[in-house]
This record gives C-alpha cells, sequence and structure tokens, in this order.
C-alpha cells in the first residue's frame, strides 16, 4: 500500500491502534490537544529529541524496527539522566511521500516494542509530509518528586565520578557500519540503543546521586557539561575508562589512539554520575540489583580544570572532543 493511499488520517489511525488504556491520560490522541493527570506532589519532565535522516541515520544502514526502537530509546535516555520515571511520550513525522506503508509499520512497532517496555503511552504528536528526508521528533515526558531529580549542576569536589556499561562501543559500531558490517556488539549498541532507565531512576530515588547526565555526545563533551554547570573540575583515569573487549580488539584499525572513540565518540547511552566516595558500596549495590556495570573513573576536584591521567601519571591530551553539529 502507498501513503498516498491511506492519507494523513488514515495513517494517524495506523500509528494509534491499540494503544493501551492508561488511567493517567484523561484525553487521549483524537482532540486538539492531550490531557493528562500528573502524579500527587511530582514534578513533569519533558524532553524531546529529533532524528533527521541524512544526519542521524542512514536508511540504508538501520532498518525501521530498530530506528523505531531508537527513536524512543534516545529520549528515555534523556528521562533516566535527570531520575525521571518516563510516563508519556509524543511522535512527530515528517514523511516523505515515497516511504511505503510496510517501513512506517514496522518503525511503529519497533517504537511500541520499547514503549510496553518501558510502560510509556503515547499520548499525540503531528504528522506531515517532507520534501526531503524522514525527520522523526520524539518528546517523551517522566515524572518525579522534585527533591529527587537529579541535575548536571550538582558536582561537589571530592565526588567519586562513576559511569555505568563501557564506552566508545557505539561510535565503532557506526565505523564498522560505514565499513559494510551490518552486526556485533558495536553495531547493535549503534543502532539499538538500550536506555538505562531502571539504573537511572534507582540511582535518583536514592538520594545517593549529586550530578548526572547521559552519554550522548562521547564523554568529555558531556562531562564537560557537568564541570561547567556545576563549576568544577575533574581528575579522570584513564585506565579506568569501561571498554569492551569487542572495543579493545577492533579499536586498532580505526584509530592510533585507542582512546579515541570512548572519549570522543557519541551515542554511548550510558549514566555519568557523581556521588560522595561515602556512598560509593551504595552505589555498586544498587547497581548489582539493576544488572548495570558500573566503574569509578576518577574524581571531582576544585576549579575548572579537567586532567586526563594515563597510569603512569602522565598528562593526556585528546584529539577529539565530542560531537558538535555545527562544528
Ligand atoms: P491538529 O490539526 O489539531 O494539530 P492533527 O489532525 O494533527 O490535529 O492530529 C489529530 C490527533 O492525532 C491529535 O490528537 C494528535 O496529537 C494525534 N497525532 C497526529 N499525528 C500523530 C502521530 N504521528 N503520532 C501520534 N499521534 C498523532
Ligand atoms: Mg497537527
Amino acid at each position: 500500500m502507498k501513503l498516498h493511499d491511506l492519507g494523513e488520517f488514515g495513517l494517524i489511525d495506523r500509528i494509534t491502534a491499540g494503544i493501551a488504556d492508561n488511567e493517567s491520560v484523561k484525553i487521549g490522541i483524537g482532540d486538539d490537544a492531550a490531557a493528562l493527570a500528573p502524579a500527587e506532589g511530582q514534578l513533569s519532565l519533558v524532553t524531546s529529541d529529533m532524528l533527521v535522516e541524512g544526519v542521524h541515520f542512514d536508511l540504508v544502514l538501520s532498518d525501521p524496527f530498530t530506528l523505531g526502537r531508537k527513536s524512543l530509546a534516545v529520549n528515555l535516555s534523556d528521562l533516566a539522566a535527570m531520575g525521571a520515571k518516563p510516563r508519556y511520550f509524543l511522535l512527530s513525522l515528517a514523511i516523505p511521500t515515497a516511504l511505503t506503508v510496510e517501513f512506517l509499520d514496522d518503525f511503529i512497532s519497533g517504537l511500541m516494542q520499547r514503549a510496553e517496555q518501558f510502560d510509556v503511552t503515547l499520548v499525540g504528536g503531528d504528522t506531515c509530509s517532507s520534501k526531503g528526508g524522514l525527520v522523526i521528533s520524539v518528546t517523551a515526558m517522566g515524572e518525579q518528586f522534585p527533591h529527587l531529580v537529579v541535575r548536571r549542576s550538582g558536582a561537589q569536589p571530592g565526588d567519586l565520578l562513576f559511569v555505568t556499561g563501557t564506552l566508545g562501543d557505539s561510535a565503532l559500531g557506526l565505523e564498522l557500519l560505514r565499513g559494510g558490517e551490518r552486526s556485533g556488539r558495536g553495531v547493535e549498541r549503534h543502532l539499538d540503543p538500550e536506555p538505562r532507565v531502571t539504573a537511572g531512576t534507582m540511582l535518583a530515588e536514592s538520594g545517593v546521586v549529586t550530578a548526572m547526565i547521559d552519554v550522548s555526545d562521547g564523554l568529555l563533551a558531556d562531562l564537560g557539561h557537568i564541570l561547567r554547570l556545576s563549576d568544577v573540575g575533574a581528575r579522570v583515569e584513564l585506565e579506568k575508562i569501561p571498554l569492551s573487549s569487542f572495543y579493545r580488539e577492533r579499536i586498532s584499525r580505526f584509530a592510533s589512539d585507542p582512546l579515541s572513540l570512548a572519549l570522543g565518540g557519541g551515542e554511548d547511552y550510558e549514566l555519568l554520575f557523581t556521588a560522595h566516595p561515602s556512598n560509593k558500596d551504595r552505589v555498586f549495590a544498587l547497581m548489582a540489583e539493576t544488572g548495570d556495570q558500573v566503574s569509578v573513573i576518577g574524581e571531582i576536584t576544585p576549579g575548572g580544570q579537567l586532567s586526563l591521567v594515563r597510569a603512569d601519571g602522565t598528562e593526556y591530551q585528546p584529539v577529539r572532543r565530542g560531537y558538535n553539529h555545527f562544528a
């Protein structure tokens, strides 16, 4: 079937068919705006991420189902980084008229699979045609008690710096995808990232995390945001940066500096956070509960300097500082 035969409203019906009832959605899709009842005493946290064909994804490299999963996942990662429990999302699409209905069905299936996994409800959006590529914009909403929301600005000198998972796999996966590989850890992590939703909310609810951000633009760039907004510096011990065995094995073909993608590559969607050293065991116990790997990679220091230190104590100068759209 062609999009033309379905039309805008047929398409919206197709997207919104089978959305489960949600007690707190007082008015759902179909009216001019949705009405949501916030949980007693909690703040609404709202975030939006756009995925643009040719900039964020390539339809030759990613299948529609996985693209749907990723479109929601990257937004849930932002909510996780604030410690918010995800609740609702909006989906806006600018669709090239040549795109097939089958593509959209698969895209929506992938998106809805992630929505079910994290119990988030689609409550609206917008649909229009595109004269260029496919544009996907998702806005996600979450909730959390005000005193439990974790910001980028709370890091204190002396705090330890933690990161979940491993870094650099996604950026290396993108290089491998471009080189023709279609599977493997890095490719999967790039196309289908796992947002650290449970880890983010549990860390926030424990009350021990002082600052948090998700690593979407690379460790150095995202750590830079915490440092600037908290008005602190950091000392990072490079040998403590968590690298997967996949990354260790494959990086040498792509970069002479084995740390380049772990420090400067984007889209890991891991959580980078700080906590007082007295809470270190608590953090490790929580992450053992959620099943997320966690590492201490350094500490927060007074002053605004970021120093990256090798195992032998010498300073390291990175070549690449992270992803910047307009650089
Ligand atoms: P309006 O013209 O008043 O903006 P629309 O006709 O665009 O309304 O949308 C009708 C309903 O369908 C609204 O509830 C809107 O939120 C919903 N909707 C439109 N596009 C999407 C989409 N891509 N995904 C989910 N809901 C959508
Ligand atoms: Mg509209």
